[in-house]
């Protein structure tokens, strides 16, 4: 049971106060509880200190002397430096502190300090000196492991210490479990530094196991309790019809159908993430899935994020099952205008729409499977929406976002999960080069050749938010120079994202017909699109792009048996952005390529806080902690198997431990 005494705001603690409160706030921290759970981000071992005179330039340094001088304050505008010396029996140092001019009426010769920080010499006069980061006035006592909090300005570590100490002395017995105290205590102020890894450990577990829990027991409550479609499945129709589609089944293909399959025929809803690489070929699944559904007279619904995905859907599809008996109908925002009408009542067995179709208004005779695609476009609420519009319909959800293990467990941990892991053969890797401004006239020429051999070209402009007018402009200007100056004897095509759908549609179906060689897109055909005779693509601004979406852009080449290239043209001036090229440039593997960008700008960024649901853990760290998270799977999968009623309990507990979006994740929102 959580107790109410640590809900108590940080303001209360002793020495806190309204002011350092909005400080702490700013830190995450509202309640004492927090502060407990606010894990140093390192610790720094101040009981093996070395005399001054070994001190050498260094990252950091612990320095222990007596103050042997203090010079006055020097203000500089804003700036203010404060120069102490100190020394002990070996030799004295400077030690510096900037913007702390009321340290000058701390501190007094004689008095000792245990400071720490850059140690350096000097660039004036190459006195050797300490900056300062942090100090403590050494009382004496014996030596410590001092953790080190992120900080934020005007919260100075000293502080944060004794708050956190303070908070320690009068709150941490209201912490029931024994272990949980113990754990606590060790994170904040370790005895040995090698007991804080296993402390972490447990309050991570706890934290993980509790989140699991919440996701296995609502996956077991589908998957127990509720009823869903028993589908009959003719095996040998099936595997005909299969025996006529242009092309054999990849081995990956065929297992994951065969565990839709059983998935379907259970008397319980399927639950399942179908994850491949982009172009390891998900809609032909999705396509079979679709006509067992309407085999046994259900409908499907199949949601995409976006219209030229649903055009693009709503004919491959439509050929795919052209020898079934098979009613296709497209629900975008673009057909519902045209027919005046917004949602209705659909009769066709297979009905692929975007957003258009979590309309409140649109509803379906008998759905009875709801299909995803690039499920990672979408919200958890989404997800909940379109089920909803069936009773208890099978679920399959796609993605080409090859998350690493640990995030999957915890995004999609109430999923069941099958992988497409096997291209379609004959596809030969794509080929990236990145392009200086130097060599874009080779590249062009190069370019040329290959439309002169038939192939098509993609050239990718960036468009985003912030800077959308501009950019699109430069995108409009972009096809009208490569028309006019640079390939005046082609066809240069122009689409994007304000362009009506009826444009959009005319302008990839003349793309698709070959009648355009070169296509000028801004991200609108980042997802799905499916043209294998394009073969090159040029990538404008690449630092501008974020690695999954370079994966995903580049992913609309490579699709043929052709030799694919990538031209990735930029400026990268930071070092993450050159380093996003270089993965781009080492690697076609999507998992690889995921895990950089995760390590790169960490899983917030990468999945969008918001809308993926990603829980916010406060001591378990996703990416670090894939082993615990394991542990805490299969402990809570454990538990679950023993005792379901304990462990339903035991969520009921503990789901108020977890903040913000992991209960909602762990709760109700993902039905
Ligand atoms: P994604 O998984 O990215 O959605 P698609 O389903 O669009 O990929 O498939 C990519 C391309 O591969 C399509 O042109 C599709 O027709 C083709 N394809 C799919 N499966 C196979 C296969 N087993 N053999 C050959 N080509 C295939
Ligand atoms: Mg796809």
């Amino acid at each position: 049971m959580s107790n109410e005494k640590l809900s108590t705001p940080v303001q209360y603690v002793k020495g806190v106060g309204p002011k350092l409160a909005k400080l702490f706030a700013r830190l995450g921290v509202a309640t004492v509880e927090d502060l407990f759970y606010f894990c140093p981000r390192a610790y720094e071992d101040r009981t093996h200190i070395k005399p001054i005179r070994q001190l050498q330039p260094a990252e950091q340094e612990i320095v222990r002397g007596e103050i042997v001088d203090i010079d006055h304050h020097q203000a500089r505008g804003r700036f203010s430096v404060l120069k102490v010396f100190l020394g002990d029996k070996s030799a004295t140092i400077q030690a510096v502190f900037f913007n702390q001019p009321f340290l000058e009426r701390t501190f007094r010769p004689g008095m000792r300090l245990i400071v720490s920080g850059r140690v350096e010499y000097s660039k004036f006069d190459g006195i050797m000196q300490v900056l300062a980061k942090d100090y403590e006035i050494d009382t004496g006592e014996p030596l410590k492991i001092v953790p080190i909090y992120h900080l934020t300005e005007g919260l100075y570590p000293k502080k944060l210490r004794s708050v956190v100490s303070t908070a320690l002395v009068n709150f941490l017995q209201y912490i029931d479990d024994p272990e949980d105290r113990a754990a606590i205590r060790t994170l904040h102020q370790p005895e040995e530094l090698e007991k804080v890894e296993a402390a972490r450990h447990h309050l991570a577990f706890r934290e993980l196991f509790i989140f699991e829990l919440g996701l296995l027991l609502h996956r077991h409550t589908i998957k127990e309790e509720t009823k869903g479609i028993a589908y009959k499945i003719d095996q040998k129709e099936l595997e005909r019809f299969i025996e006529l589609l242009p092309f054999k089944l990849t081995g990956a293909q065929n297992r994951v159908l065969n565990e839709i399959i059983s998935d379907m025929q259970s008397p319980r809803p399927m639950h399942r993430l179908l994850q491949g690489d982009v172009g390891s070929g998900k809609t032909v699944v999705a396509a079979l899935a679709a006509l067992i559904a309407q085999k046994s007279g259900y409908q499907t619904a199949i949601l995409a994020p976006t219209e030229i995905l649903a055009n693009q859907h709503f004919e491959k599809i439509g050929k795919l099952l052209a020898a079934e008996k098979v009613t296709l109908k497209l629900a975008t925002q673009a057909t519902s205008r045209k027919q005046k009408t917004r949602g209705g009542n659909f009769e066709e067995d297979i009905v692929i729409g975007t957003h258009a179709l979590l309309e409140e208004k649109v509803s379906f005779r008998n759905l009875g499977l709801a299909i995803i695609d690039e499920q990672h476009r979408f919200g958890v609420e989404q997800r909940a929406t379109l089920i909803r519009k069936g009773r208890s319909p099978d679920l399959l959800v796609m993605t080409a976002t090859p998350i690493p293990r640990s995030l999957a467990l915890i995004l999609y941990g109430d999923l069941d999960r099958s992988i497409i892991d096997e291209m379609p053969p004959g596809r030969i890797p794509v080929k990236t080069h990145f392009v200086p401004e130097a060599k874009r006239a080779s590249a062009y020429e190069f370019i040329r050749q290959k439309m002169k051999e038939g192939r098509q070209v993609f050239v990718i402009c960036p468009l985003v938010e912030e800077s959308e007018e501009l950019d699109l402009k430069a995108a409009i200007d972009e096809a009208d120079r490569l028309q006019k100056q640079i390939f005046p004897e082609l066809s240069v095509g122009l689409i994007h994202g304000r362009q009506k759908s009826a444009e959009k549609d005319a302008i990839m179906q003349q793309f698709r017909d070959g009648k355009i060689d070169l296509l000028v897109s801004t991200t609108v055909i980042e997802v799905g699109i499916d043209v294998p005779n394009a073969t090159v693509m040029v990538i404008e601004h690449a630092e501008r792009f974020g690695l999954s979406q370079l994966h995903q852009l580049r992913g609309r080449i490579g699709r043929g048996g052709e030799q694919s290239i990538c031209f990735l043209i930029g400026e990268p001036k930071t070092a993450e952005a050159r380093a996003r090229i270089k993965v781009m440039l080492e690697t076609n593997d999507g998992f690889k390529i995921a895990e950089a960008d995760l390590r790169l700008r960490g899983p917030g960024e990468v999945l969008g806080l918001r809308q993926s649901g990603l829980p916010n853990f406060r001591v378990a760290d996703i990416i670090r902690d894939e082993k615990i998270l394991l542990e805490a799977r299969s402990a809570a999968a454990e538990l679950l198997e023993k005792d379901p009623v304990g462990a339903r309990n035991c969520w009921d507990r503990e789901r108020q431990k977890i903040k913000g979006p992991a209960q909602d994740a762990g709760g109700s929102a993902l039905n």
